[in-house]
């Protein structure tokens, strides 16, 4: 397979989780909720997780909103990758999905399928699109909110 057929496959996976997001909806219950928005392009995320009882492992994960075609698949993408994984896990993707964006890691055999948002890595632009869903993600987690009231985060002062 030449380099550009590689990146026309990466382009069409994008595409079709764009299109037919997996994910899409409301988590029940809703144990977790975070919006994000990506005021550079006008992506937003509202993400919602179900933990299992000892709050120690993500069961579900679902998104809503709106976005450009690379923050949506980056958000449906997460949400497959994270369902089932501990939150100690998650982070962790949170941390090497940032390093990949900066050209500095990428995801095992069995987390590949996130590689397909490497390319975006060398669109300058689309990388705070595609962070967007890792960044509320690391908030859902980090604030223990599962209601509305905790407001919504920005990444508009992230360097990535
Ligand atoms: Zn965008």
């Amino acid at each position: 397979m030449t380099l550009g057929n590689l990146r026309d496959l990466y382009q069409q996976t994008i595409l079709e989780h764009y299109k037919k997001p997996k994910y899409k909806g409301k988590t029940n219950p809703v144990d977790r909720y975070q919006k994000g928005h990506n005021p550079s392009c006008g992506d937003t995320i509202e993400l919602t997780l179900q933990l299992d009882e000892s709050g120690d492992n993500i069961t579900d994960a679902k998104f809503e909103g709106e976005g450009c075609a690379i923050a949506i698949a980056s958000a449906d993408l997460m949400a497959e990758a994270v369902k089932g994984k501990s939150v100690e896990e998650a982070l962790e993707m949170v941390r090497r999905f940032q390093a990949m964006m900066k050209g500095e890691d990428e995801f095992p055999k069995e987390q590949r399928k996130l590689n397909v948002m490497q390319g975006v890595s060398q669109f300058p632009v689309r990388i705070k699109c595609a962070n967007l869903t890792w960044h509320t993600l690391k908030a859902a987690l980090e604030s223990q909110a599962s209601v509305e009231s905790n407001g919504f985060i920005s990444n508009e002062k992230e360097d990535g």
